[in-house]
């Protein structure tokens, strides 16, 4: 982990947040590879959930969340953690991450009863903070997809089954956040709910933790470094009928990468119900409007049926953890020095190619490759660099580094046969080509 974590912060993936002011806990920012690197991987997740599905729906909703969705889902009483206290140094842990009663910090078994702290961020909306207009900051995406329901069938038309995916950001006041990006208070998750008749859920619910295991291998995750963990019953979250846990053997164990979870009608059905109930917040008009129910109408029988749900949650940053666990490699090489690659799959990685002049000052070398570089990153591949250091054996360690599958170096022989050399970052192999002959190589080759 310690030495991801320096890989990370010197060559730009992540940075601890505020850290000129000494850092704020449980947060961290993504600095110019890493925000690259997450998008491409958010992107792979909507590809394969949105694009090239027929039947999922995409959607972008709100962080703030009204406080009745939050009091509905059941989330105002139940999403907690329990708190332990230490006596002795004062700091609070998670009760189930104590070990053998000992406060982890200082060793005391001195610690308080266990007692439910609520993990949500609440904020006043409104200028004037009266403690009565609260919102939360979203625990999950989830609740907006079901809030969000009739909305998205009505104006799609969909019917069973189907499903509503969304990325975005969600906020949790961890009690104790750790272990770099895996726990933190501000993260971001790639959800889809999968509604279902009743009935069909217990085998969807198989399908899709086959499904999410299979993606997470062509991520680069090793299947040797995946495994299922069945929740016992008296683990599970209170809306969860059954959860099937997607474990990763992350640098500091083996711990949860994404959650696939049997969410039933607890939340439609619990949303519905409420509709026709004065409101909890004073200011908010109750729906009082029977067909806003949350359910979906059988085109032939024209029964409603609320559906049952499926949910397959994975952390994004947990990813990008696995991802980088995954292709972080220190090699042997044959004259004794060690090199250290990022093997992550092309289409993850945060630079496609870089662009190399051999000589840092020679002009025309330098615009040719100026110009190659703008002709290649107009083809849409990702990001195409143009590294100028001046020093080859540098940049190929850095572009390594960093997982840039090719580095393709200008030299003097380009400019009279117009070729390029073409370094492969796994094989370390260099073949000459044609700068014509770029264009499909690239495309060709930086699909994982
Ligand atoms: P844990 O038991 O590790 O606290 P959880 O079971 O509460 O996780 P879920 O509510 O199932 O997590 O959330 C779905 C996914 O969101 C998780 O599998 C994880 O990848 C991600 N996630 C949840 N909490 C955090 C966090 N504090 N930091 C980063 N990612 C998180």
């Amino acid at each position: 982990m310690d030495e991801l974590v320096a890989l990370c912060k010197r060559r730009g993936f992540l940075f601890q947040s505020s850290e000129i002011y000494g850092g704020l806990q449980g947060a961290y920012d993504y600095g110019p590879l890493g925000v690259e690197l997450k998008n491409n991987l958010k992107a792979a997740w909507w590809s394969a959930m949105v694009h090239e599905r027929d039947d999922v729906e995409g959607l972008d909703a709100s962080i703030l969340t009204h406080r009745s969705v939050l009091h509905y889902s059941g989330h105002e009483e139940t999403f907690t953690d329990p708190l332990v206290d230490c006596r002795a140094c004062k700091k609070r842990s998670r009760a189930d991450h104590i070990e053998d009663g000992k406060c982890p910090y200082c060793g005391s078994d001195s610690l308080t009863e266990p007692r439910p702290f609520n993990l949500m961020f609440k904020t006043s909306i409104g200028p004037v903070d009266d403690g009565v207009d609260i919102a939360y900051l979203r625990p999950e995406t989830a609740q907006a997809i079901f809030t969000n329901f009739k909305n998205v069938v009505d104006s799609t038309s969909r019917q069973m089954p189907f499903g509503i995916a969304q990325i975005g950001k969600a906020f949790r006041n961890e009690i104790t956040p750790r272990n770099f990006i895996f726990r933190v208070r501000e993260f971001e998750q790639m959800e889809l709910e999968f509604f279902v008749q009743p009935g069909t859920d217990e085998a969807w619910h198989q399908t899709w933790v086959e499904s999410r295991l299979a993606w997470w291998r062509e991520q680069g995750v090793s299947s040797n470094h995946l495994s299922c963990y069945d929740v016992p019953k008296e683990e599970l979250a209170h809306y969860s009928k059954a959860t099937v846990d997607i474990m990763y053997r992350f640098p500091h164990g083996v711990e949860e990468l994404e959650g696939v979870a049997n969410r039933t009608d607890f939340d439609l059905g619990s949303h519905t119900k409420q509709q026709g109930e004065l409101d909890i917040q004073a200011s908010v008009q109750p729906n009082t409007d029977s067909t806003a129910k949350l359910a979906i109408q059988d085109r032939e029988t024209k029964q409603w049926v609320v559906p049952y749900v499926i949910e397959p949650s994975a952390g994004v940053d947990r990813g990008v953890l696995a991802v980088l666990n995954e292709a972080y490699t220190v090699e042997q090489l044959e004259d004794g020095k060690e090199r250290t690659v990022l093997r992550l799959p092309a289409h993850l990685a945060p630079i496609k190619a870089a662009v190399i002049p051999l000589k840092r000052n020679h002009q025309e070398i330098v615009s040719k490759a100026q110009s190659l570089r703008s002709d290649l990153q107009r083809l849409g591949l990702g990001r195409i660099f143009f590294e100028n250091s001046g020093n080859i054996g540098k940049s190929y360690r850095k572009h390594d580094e960093v997982g840039t599958p090719f580095c393709l170096t200008i030299d003097f022989e380009s400019l009279e046969t117009d070729t390029v050399t073409v370094r492969d970052r796994d094989s370390m192999k260099q073949i000459r080509l044609e700068t014509a002959e770029l264009p499909s190589y690239l495309a060709t080759n930086l699909v994982s």
